[in-house]
């Protein structure tokens, strides 16, 4: 159990809180890959941009050229 260290994680595209069990997709160095908070804990600690999968799909992508 941690106390106090939970971080909400924002999604770059719409702005809103990923919830701890959607699927996430974190871009770090261009590379794209799928996780989620349940799957890593310290994902919000971690370098890199995060967005909802279903935000990502419908226009990150582009945006960043992936
Ligand atoms: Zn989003």
């Amino acid at each position: 159990m941690q106390n106090g260290t939970t971080r909400a994680l924002r999604c770059a595209h719409c702005g809103e809180v990923i919830g701890v069990y959607e699927p996430t997709t974190v871009l770090v160095a261009h590379l794209a890959r799928e996780t989620s908070l349940a799957a890593e804990p310290t994902l919000a600690q971690q370098a890199g941009t995060h967005f909802h999968r279903d935000c990502f799909a419908a226009g990150a992508a582009q945006a960043v050229g992936a």
